[in-house]
């Protein structure tokens, strides 16, 4: 765990510690959040989704949304439910306004897979998440591979007592 500028930079090396990442994150999240992932396709977005949904305890299984662009995972716990989010097939011109997030943002944690520059403008705080995958090596023998994952909280939400509350939520992981 690394900062600067307020992000967090954090790195992990196989897809169970990016969902351990995202299990840490959910401990610090509430309804009304809103994470805005970039990254490209196979950087561990839906991955890092699922460690969420583990984390809130909500109805699963997470995945790739691919025939729906949002799905509503209800809470089991009695917590806020997560809302999975992918805008990829919004495509340039595609208007996220259409997907009426507003009516849940409120209530639950939304997650939107390539959110950014497209839902920022619906909350006054989010959370950046980029993901990247620094050196790719694509051995069949070994599907996992090292992934940055750079948080950036933005907006009143995430002032300084919660952006503390993040690193240390973050720190162990
Ligand atoms: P995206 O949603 O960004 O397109 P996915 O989460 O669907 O990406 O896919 C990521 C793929 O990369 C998965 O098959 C996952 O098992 C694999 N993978 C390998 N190493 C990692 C890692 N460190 N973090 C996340 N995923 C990883
Ligand atoms: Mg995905």
């Amino acid at each position: 765990t690394g900062s600067g500028n307020g992000t967090l930079e954090i790195r992990t090396v196989d897809a169970d510690g990016t969902r351990a990442v995202a299990v840490a994150l959910a401990a610090v999240l509430r309804a009304g959040d809103l994470l805005v992932m970039d990254g490209p396709l196979g950087a561990g977005k839906t991955t890092f989704t699922q460690g969420l949904g583990d984390g809130l305890g909500v109805r699963g299984p997470v995945a790739s949304p691919t025939f729906v662009i949002e799905r509503v995972h209800p809470s089991l716990a009695g917590g806020p439910a997560l809302v999975h989010v992918d805008a990829y097939r919004l495509g340039g011109g595609g208007d996220i306004d259409d997907l009426d997030l507003d009516a849940d943002l409120d209530q639950a944690v939304t997650v939107v897979e390539w959110g950014r520059d497209r839902v920022e403008h619906l909350v006054d705080s989010y959370l950046l998440l980029e993901l990247e995958r620094p050196d790719q090596v694509d051995d069949p023998d070994d599907p996992d591979e090292p992934r940055t994952l750079r948080i950036t909280p933005s907006g009143q939400r995430w002032d300084e007592v919660a952006r503390d509350q993040l690193a240390a939520a973050l720190t162990p992981v």
